[in-house]
């Protein structure tokens, strides 16, 4: 079974460890990202990937980089053990702490040593971490530097850096680090930058830091059939990941598909999903690439005869599916790239039928799915989740169809007399049939589910663009208007008073780098920044205000210890 499942990675030469660790994570193939990006990387060139988040971008640059910890740890000279051989800069503390979990769990057969760096994390578990010995340093580049500052991280041995996320590095003021941090490294490096955006001044960082570079990127136009395109309803929902699999029973619930297909990134998906969504009541199957082709006829066969009508699939399992009566395609995770987007959704709409893709997104996600969008020139429209509300109002709807159709159909009804006569003689005709419906409607086996999915919603372009205007969001106010004194914040916001402004030079991705670097806040969290001349107000979540107050005493913003704390109005 493993083989089965590892031959996509192996076909790219990497190390057997690697690849037995990603046939045990359920990865069945690479994504297009990595498969472009791969074997440059593991060639020892430079590469400038555009990829977003989704598209399976981390594993395209960590797997190179485990597979260069594991053949040079045979060669190393003495001395050099200590010093990190990979050194991977991320914009914010969130993405070096995922960055770095996804290259332990590729790195489980092999014992790589992969530290991870960041502001708001005492300094001290770091230090110990750092002096024991690092073979991967993933880092945000403020306590990089820092680090680099005091001695404690010493990067004369590095061969190999990647940038990633470079556009969102740049959008938070971080363009001094990286230079600070890359000129302590040798110049054979090989360097790697990933950005989802290609603005001139990435460019101007590519020419300056990397050699020749290899370029990959997504490939931009995708064939869409645009008659079935446009009989297919499309439409994304964005949901927290931890709500995902309620999210999607309630989809199911609400759209209750004749048959679907859900795909999954992993096998572990798969069989999580399939196994929530039966405790739901759903009738659901999982195919995978582990299954063998008796296994998956006999699944077909069931999806086929409506025994079940919910398939759970890897892309892998899923290839050369044809299933006429399939009305519902469900992409789980928004699909590494457009193409497979397009590939998975043309299984429905066939042969002059309706039917429905719905994408469930994270929040992060949301370049995909612009990307999707972009490439398929289909507006993807983001619905809201159906609520408990409409939760129950289509069980009744379900019940009442369920009832019409035995009171229309059904020749034994008579048998039932003599319990309705008595009923009604007692409690009156009425009263019975309600008691009647109710216990119809919970035998229909749904599961009761009460709690409502908080919204997540998107940010905007708009959102994304005034953060990085100066004065953050003064523009809405007209010209020549100051901060927005006497207003309060934005519901659900407080504004914190940082001592420091224009007249020090303080831009607004100065604010949003040093939250974003020293607190669990990424960027999107962050509200209205206005910077006056001596000082600046920024909204965080109310929830986080405070850890963002200590995290910033901690640290300094452009070189200077400031004042921050919550904004005092009568100080104004
Ligand atoms: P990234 O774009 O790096 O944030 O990755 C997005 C998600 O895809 C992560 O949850 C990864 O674990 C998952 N992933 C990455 N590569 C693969 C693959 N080849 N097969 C299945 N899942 C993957």
């Amino acid at each position: 079974m493993t083989e089965i499942i590892s031959t996509g990675f192996a076909a790219l030469a990497l190390a057997p460890e690697l690849c037995h660790a990603l046939a045990g994570l359920g990865y069945e193939e690479p994504t297009p990202i990595q498969e472009a990006a791969i074997p440059p990387l593991l060639e020892g060139n430079d590469l400038v990937g555009q990829a977003a988040t989704g598209t399976g971008k981390t594993a395209a640059f960590a797997l190179p980089v485990l597979h260069r910890v594991l053949t040079d740890a045979a060669d190393q000279a003495e001395g050099e053990a200590k010093s990190p051989l990979a050194l991977i800069l991320t914009p914010t503390r969130e993405l070096a702490v995922q960055v770095s979990d996804a290259m332990q769990s590729y790195a489980q057969d092999m014992g790589a040593r992969i530290v991870p760096v960041y502001g708001g994390q005492p300094i001290g578990r770091q230090l110990g971490a750092l002096r024991r010995g690092a073979d991967v340093v993933v880092a945000t580049p403020g306590r990089a530097l820092d680090h680099i500052n005091r001695g404690t991280l010493n990067l004369e041995n590095l061969k190999i850096a990647v940038l990633d996320e470079a556009d969102e590095m740049l959008d938070m003021g971080f363009a001094e680090e990286i230079e600070a941090i890359l000129e302590t490294t040798p110049d054979t490096r090989q360097t790697a930058l990933f950005s989802a955006t290609m603005p001139p001044r990435i460019s101007g960082m590519v020419r300056r830091y990397l050699n020749d570079p290899v370029r990959v990127e997504l490939g931009r136009k995708t064939e869409l059939d645009p008659e079935s395109g446009k009989r297919v309803r499309q439409c994304a929902y964005v949901v927290p990941r931890g709500y995902k699999p309620a999210a999607l029973g309630r989809i199911l619930d609400m759209e209750t598909p004749q048959a679907a297909v859900v795909f999954c990134r992993t096998r572990e998906e798969v069989d999580q999903l399939t196994e929530t969504l039966n405790g739901r009541g759903h009738r659901a199957e999982a195919l995978h690439g582990g299954m063998d082709q008796n296994q998956r006829d006999r699944v077909m066969g069931r999806l086929r005869a409506g025994s079940m009508n919910l398939l759970i699939a890897t892309d892998v399992a899923a290839r050369g599916l044809d299933i006429d009566q399939l009305t519902h395609v469900v992409n789980y995770d928004v699909p590494s790239a457009p193409e497979s987007y397009v590939h998975r959704i043309g299984r429905v709409g066939r042969a002059g039928r309706e039917g429905t893709a719905l994408t469930l997104a994270e929040p992060r996600e949301h370049r995909m799915l612009k990307a999707i969008e972009r490439a398929t020139g289909v507006p993807l429209a983001v619905e809201t989740l159906p609520s408990v509300a409409d939760l129950r109002a289509k069980r009744l709807e379900m019940t009442s169809d369920a009832l019409r159709a035995i009171i229309l159909k059904d020749n034994d009804l008579e048998d039932f007399d003599s319990v309705v006569q008595s009923l009604s003689e007692e409690f009156g005709m009425y009263e019975t049939a309600l008691a009647a419906v109710k216990l119809a409607r919970d035998a229909s086996g749904a599961v009761r589910d009460e709690d409502e999915i908080p919204a997540a919603t998107l940010p905007t372009e708009r959102d994304r663009r005034d953060r990085r205007q100066p004065g953050g969001r003064r523009g809405d106010q007209g010209p020549g208007s100051g901060p927005r004194r006497g207003r309060g914040p934005t519901a659900g916001m407080t504004r914190l008073f940082v001592g420091t402004g224009r007249s020090a030079g303080i831009r607004p991705q100065d604010l949003v780098g040093a939250i974003a670097g020293e607190s669990h806040l990424s960027g999107r969290d962050i509200g209205h920044i206005e910077i006056s001349g001596r000082f600046s107000l920024v909204e965080v979540p109310e929830s986080a205000a405070d850890e963002v107050v200590s995290a910033l005493r901690r640290t300094s913003i452009k070189g200077r210890k400031t004042t921050i704390r919550r904004e005092r109005f009568e100080a104004r």
